[in-house]
């Protein structure tokens, strides 16, 4: 697909230091200029789709549908931060008084560090970098090692559409040595990360600790893992619920973060969901994601696919197995898999497994159901099917979760009509594609004048 070279930690400490350099000509720079930039991103995007589709299959094995709707997304974000920032770059008055001018500005916090997973290679990556960037801060922008030459492919469009020298600057590594070393970095204002629980807590931790020299306080958006989880009610349209179900939880193999993983069914319609979930499954194809027809491709490298299997070998240690997929014999595949009778202690119904594996858990009611959905250290998407009123009422109260579903799949969050993100062990409430989602990237000022002139100053004679 394509060749990288592995930056060194030399590399990133000269990143930080050209994108500090860079920083105050930048931040100077009109924002309409800045938002411009943006919106020839996204428009390069768009002339370039084929061959980011391309891309985006061979090199992160995304079946056609799921690599179009990374690009979508990634358009989508350059083309919504712009016309957030205009928005934003217009001072706010705060109060009306006589005598007094008091208004709220937004100022860039410096120097941003971006790491990204390889999950949504070029959304995640693009909105990461172009939301801290049209605020008006430099960036350090580091992509999934496993997703580096569509990360590469994003820095080429950057520059083409004018983002200058030193602005943004393209560091691909590992996480372990330079992700965390300008995660670190005193000169490094602000993180913007999004992966797993255990790196996203790990960045947290790293940037709460305040070094020698460093002049702000680190700002870290972070966005994790989730254990999503679809309630169906006794009386939900099955017609509806099943293949919603099954593209939240095989979509692109399971990985994403917003993935259905458990499937709590309530007892009276469990056994006719269960029967016709279970004969569905197979209606989705497994193999070679470059082949148009399939839904099911690959799982990103061999450690995934060693972890799933492990956690399928969990699955059937502690729960019963349901239905099984065929999977090719070659690649990194991992064969969908349905447990039944989980319990909400099971490890697999705890643990993020982010892979096409599906545990259905029965519950009395939807006490019980909703519960379950809240009993984990997770709160990222989540949903219910019901045709009564007073149960997607209730759903809407009681089901914490960041993104809340009612009738309909749990995945596929757009860009300002659906902001995408979790709390508790999910995130730290930002929103992606969200109206406030640029404030984390800005210090606010208020400017206060006293207008109450007595006299003026009259202009010099000259
Ligand atoms: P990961 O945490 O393994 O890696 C993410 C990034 O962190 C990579 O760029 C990696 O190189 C870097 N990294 C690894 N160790 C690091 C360290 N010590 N210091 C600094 N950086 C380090 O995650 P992944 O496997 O790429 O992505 C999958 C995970 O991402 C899943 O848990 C998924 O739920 C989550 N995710 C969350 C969202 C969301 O919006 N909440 C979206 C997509 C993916």
């Amino acid at each position: 697909v394509g060749h990288w070279a592995r930056a060194t930690i030399a590399d990133a400490e000269a990143s930080v230091a050209i994108a500090r350099a860079a920083f105050p000509k930048w931040r100077d720079t009109p924002v309409d200029g800045r938002a411009a930039i943006l919106e020839r991103a996204a428009d390069l995007m768009e002339s370039r789709r084929f061959e980011l589709n391309s891309l985006l299959i061979l090199e992160a094995g995304k079946p056609w549908s799921e690599a179009d709707a990374d690009i979508t997304e990634a358009i989508d974000f350059c083309r919504f931060y712009a016309v957030e920032m205009r928005k934003l770059a217009k001072p706010v008055v705060t109060q009306r008084v006589p005598g007094e001018h008091c208004s709220q500005v937004w100022i860039p916090r410096g120097v941003g560090t971006v790491i990204a997973p390889w999950n949504f290679p070029l959304a995640i990556l693009t909105g990461l970098t172009v939301a801290p960037l049209v605020a008006g801060n430099t960036i350090v922008m580091k992509p999934a090692e496993q997703t580096s030459v569509i990360g590469a492919t994003l820095m080429e469009i950057l520059t083409e559409a004018g983002v200058p020298a030193g602005v943004v600057n393209f560091v691909p590594g590992y996480g372990e040595d330079v992700g965390a070393h300008l995660v670190a970095h005193k000169d490094v204002d602000f993180i913007a990360f999004t992966g797993s629980r255990a790196v996203g807590c790990k960045i947290w931790e790293t940037a709460g600790s305040t070094q020698l020299g460093q002049t702000n306080l680190k700002k870290v958006v972070c966005e994790m893992g989730g254990k999503n989880a679809l309630v169906i009610d006794n009386d939900a349209d099955l017609d509806e619920a099943i293949p919603a179900a099954l593209y939240s939880a095989f979509g692109f193999s399971g990985q994403k973060c917003s993935a259905l993983s458990r499937l709590i069914v309530l007892d009276e319609v469990y056994d006719r969901f269960v029967e016709r979930f279970v004969s569905a499954c197979s209606s989705y194809p497994v193999g070679d994601p470059a082949l148009p027809g399939t839904l099911i491709g690959p799982v990103i490298d061999s450690d995934a696919q060693k972890k799933i299997l492990g956690m399928i070998g969990a699955g059937r240690r502690e729960a019963r197995l349901a239905w099984q997929g065929e999977a090719p014999a070659n690649g990194y595949f991992v064969p969908p898999t349905v447990f039944i009778d989980v319990k909400p202690d099971h490890t697999i119904a705890r643990e993020e497994i982010f892979g096409p594996v599906v545990a259905i858990l029965r519950a009395k009611n939807l006490d019980e159901a909703f519960a379950m959905v809240n009993g984990t250290d997770y709160a990222l998407t989540g949903g219910l099917f019901s045709r009564s009123p007073r149960a997607l009422e209730r759903a809407k109260n009681e089901l914490l979760v960041g993104n809340l579903y009612l009738n309909r799949g749990i995945t596929g969050a757009i860009v300002e009509r659906h902001p995408f993100g979790g709390f508790k062990m999910s995130g730290g409430g930002t929103k992606a594609g969200g109206k406030e989602y640029l404030q984390n990237f800005l210090f606010p000022r208020a400017i206060v004048e006293n207008v109450m002139r007595r006299g003026f100053t009259p202009p010099e004679e000259g």
